[in-house]
């Protein structure tokens, strides 16, 4: 049986190496990961028969385009061929050592086997940069149970000595009494379950900023993208700092922000990082809005070759980050999914953009919804929203009207028909099935 080699993880150099140091170390890894795979693991030797390479044609990241990509549905397919983790597993049962799956919107869920090594890996990354010690706590409102981000945050809090409260089974009220009972360091939960929270505080008599809660961790939502979503969280909770968080349970947990920046910054020694078309599959340079495509670098257990996570961002275009971090870095965040986003008259319109026009202009509702008509050539624009006023005049109701037209021009280069809807008209938010905003009526 071969195994990879074994890496110094908690280093925090190794965020910090110039573009040419990264380059080799990313090389390195990369061609021990791709011989590994070809001879380990029979679901990638099938793949790379197919395209006709060989590990010897991979001798470095600039060869990474070569590989043929990965995706979400060949990996549900092989693992419902091959149970219970499919044909892509590089490690024997002895060295299963922990389970976790995908949350499963989308589908069967899959399914992740890591042994402990991987596991020690993800906590060693996050170890790099301790943001809790001795005497802080941190409380995850949401589930931890099988899902790979909120059980290595755990384990990585209590390797830094700090202590960890689970708090998924409570209900809202009883959460809010743990929170101002024990006052915690941090607390983490999705962006839109910490806005409810604190509706529900305030309609209780509960002083949230009064805590002194340092840091806001809000992940696996898009919307902590948006600077409004930001600032409603901050001042709500009295908190200075919001952390995002990116990961892919298929790969790993990748990384987060930093104090100085809203791009996330991930774990390059890891993974390699690539945006691509998400239609022509082409590489796009940095600054580019496209598909995120990760690589395993290191990661014995189910490692993925150029895995498209359906999900949105651009590379950032300077060097290195405020902070010192020379990785590869997400710019402004995931801004949504590839399944989400509209083609229309050859450009690409992102829901997200319209939401932050939507939200941000005042005498608006939060809601909205994207109609799209006609046919693909000659497909028009229509977005609904919701004035928020009593009783408008017919003259602010044009004036709003006006404005939102022009702003949703500026932001996504289309121009859209505007129709403003009487409050409470549109459909809302259920908190059990994702609410479609986006009608396409194309033929
Ligand atoms: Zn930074």
């Amino acid at each position: 049986m071969e195994r990879l080699p074994e890496y110094l993880i908690l280093d925090h150099r190794v965020d910090r190496l110039s573009h040419q140091d990264l380059y080799r170390l990313q090389s390195e890894r990369l061609r021990a990961m791709v011989a590994y795979c070809y001879h380990q693991i029979p679901f990638w030797r099938r793949k790379f028969d197919a395209a006709g390479l060989t590990p010897a044609d991979i001798r470095g990241m600039d060869d990474l385009h070569r590989i043929p990509f990965c995706t979400k549905d060949e990996l549900q397919e092989d693992q419902a061929q091959h149970p219970p983790f499919g044909s892509y597993v590089g490690i024997p049962r002895s060295l299963w050592a922990h389970y976790a799956a995908t949350s499963g919107t989308t589908g069967r869920p899959l399914r992740r086997v890591l042994s402990a090594r991987d596991w020690q890996y993800m906590i060693d990354r996050f170890r790099r940069n301790p943001t809790l010690g001795p005497g802080d706590i941190a409380v995850i409102l949401g589930p931890v149970d099988a899902l790979i981000g909120p059980m290595v945050s755990s384990e990585t809090v209590a390797a830094m000595g700090a202590m960890v409260v689970q708090a998924g089974l409570y209900d809202s009220i009883t959460k809010l009494r743990l929170i101002s009972d024990l006052r915690p360091a941090s607390v983490s939960g999705t962006a839109s379950y910490l806005m409810y929270l604190a509706e529900v505080a305030k309609d209780n008599g509960i002083d949230l900023p009064g805590i002194g809660i340092r840091v806001l961790s809000a992940f696996g939502e898009p919307g902590i993208a948006l600077e409004e979503t930001r600032n409603r969280l901050r001042q709500a909770w009295g908190v200075n700092r919001i952390a995002d968080g990116y990961g892919v349970t298929e790969i790993f947990p990748l990384g987060g922000n930093c104090a100085h920046s809203t791009s996330l910054h991930i774990a390059s020694d890891l993974v390699g990082t690539e945006i691509v078309d998400p239609e022509t599959g082409e590489s796009l340079a940095p600054g580019e809005i496209g598909e995120v495509v990760i690589t395993n670098l290191v990661g014995e257990s189910q490692p993925l070759l150029r895995y498209r996570t359906r999900d949105i961002s651009r590379l950032a275009v300077e060097a290195a980050c405020t902070c010192g971090f020379t990785g590869s870095r997400l710019e402004g965040s995931i801004i949504g999914r590839v399944d989400d986003m509209i083609w229309l008259r050859g450009v690409n319109v992102f829901p997200s953009a319209i939401e932050a026009v939507v939200r941000k202009l005042p005498g608006l509702s939060p809601e909205y919804q994207i109609v799209i008509n006609g046919e693909n050539g000659l497909a028009s624009l229509t977005i609904r929203a919701e004035s928020s006023a009593e009783n408008p005049s017919a003259t602010e109701l044009s004036a709003l009207q006006e404005r939102l037209g022009r702003e949703i021009r500026e932001a996504i280069r289309v121009s859209a028909t505007i129709e403003l809807v009487s409050p409470g008209s549109l459909p809302r938010p259920d908190g059990r099935s994702k609410l479609r905003r986006v009608v396409d009526r194309r033929r």
